[in-house]
């Protein structure tokens, strides 16, 4: 089996990772014991209950996000108890908790990382909730989707477009969506897009760009041809390593991979006036570089997490513009070797979890 082939789903050992059958109660989850370690895969003998306003999903799949490594390696600060990673959750409503309406048992949805803003500081006030100073975010700071089964803000859910397998739509919850939002500060007036990194929300973002007619340069890690085939196979103009020049300046680059080196790399192909954008939540340092790269009205942003809006407007779009999602399916199960094979970059597209 060729581990860069996509779509391709690798059989369950026996006995691991059973679907869950109707009726039972007894599930599984892979939980994090500490930073450094691996994944260990826990049984859980009792459904959980959703509280007032929750909704309890049983959990089709859930995507593997560069985020879930940061958490691994602590970067990102650990909770101090045992915690499930898992961001990008499909699941089917299987109860609802006390106060909730506008779901139905059975109905599909998604959960994204934004899981819970308070609604009252004044980033929320002001319509930034996530930027939400008491911000709680899904397989951090709440219980995730490496999971059978998974309690959710029922305000925080979002409904996902037809048209997608439940693999599939995984990888819009955050891979999408966040990509979404990195291509939207970007602003209207781009025609040539860089994308850094063409690994999950990349492969998403080239396509919705090509389809509103800009034009996408792809640069993925030095020598990586299966990467650089796919760029041009979803349409974009160039692809190439990440040390190459594009063929024209670039009036904006969202940068997706988590290396510092590439934001002067990114300023220094960009047109005067663009903007380079970081889409990670983690970057190693930024090393210095000549004041001229930034001269010129050159504008270096970040964006973090994602509100509400930014979901519904996403899915919006997966429902106009036919998004081939390239996905490497793992049972719930193996969990660590998905996390492992996306720390190496053994595949193209987005790695998801079958739960
Ligand atoms: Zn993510
Ligand atoms: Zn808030």
């Amino acid at each position: 089996m060729n581990p860069c082939d996509p779509h391709v789903a690798l059989a369950p050992r026996p006995g691991v990772a059973d679907p869950l059958p109707a009726g039972a109660t007894r599930w599984a989850a892979m939980e994090l014991p500490a930073p450094g370690r691996p994944l260990q895969r826990v049984w859980r003998d009792r459904l959980p209950t959703p509280g007032p306003g929750q909704l309890r999903l049983r959990v089709a799949a859930c995507g593997v996000c560069r985020t879930d490594l940061h958490l691994l390696d602590g970067e990102l600060a650990f909770p101090g108890h045992p915690v499930v990673p898992g961001h990008e959750i499909v699941g089917h409503v299987a109860a609802l908790g006390p106060g909730v309406s506008g779901w139905q048992l059975g109905e599909r949805v998604g959960v994204p990382w934004l899981g819970w803003a308070c609604g009252e500081c004044a980033a929320c006030l002001r319509g930034s909730e996530n930027l939400c100073e008491h911000a709680r975010f899904t397989g951090w700071q709440l219980a995730g989707g490496y999971a059978q089964q998974v309690l959710a803000d029922a305000r925080f859910v979002l409904r996902l477009p037809p048209g997608y397998s439940d693999a599939e739509a995984a990888p819009l919850l955050c891979a999408g969506l966040i990509g979404y939002r990195a291509y939207a500060m970007a602003g209207d007036d781009v025609q040539t897009l860089g994308l850094y990194g063409f690994g999950a929300a990349a492969h998403l973002i080239a396509q919705v760009a090509v389809h509103q007619g800009r034009r996408v340069f792809a640069f993925t890690r030095s020598g990586d041809l299966a990467a650089q085939r796919l760029a041009l196979e979803l349409g974009a103009t160039w692809a190439g390593g990440a040390e190459a020049d594009p063929p024209c300046a670039l009036d904006a680059a969202l940068i997706f991979a988590p290396v510092g080196a590439l934001v002067p790399r990114a300023l220094h192909v960009l047109r005067p006036g663009g903007s380079v954008v970081c889409a990670g939540i983690h970057m190693s340092d930024i090393p210095s570089f000549p004041y001229a790269w930034l001269w010129g009205e050159r504008r270096l942003l970040s964006v973090a997490h994602l509100t509400r809006r930014d979901g519904e407007r996403f899915m919006q779009i997966a429902a106009e513009v036919p998004l081939k999602v390239q996905t490497r399916e793992y049972p719930l199960a193996w969990a660590n070797q998905a996390l492992e094979d996306l720390r190496a970059g053994r595949f193209a597209g987005a790695a998801v979890l079958r739960c």
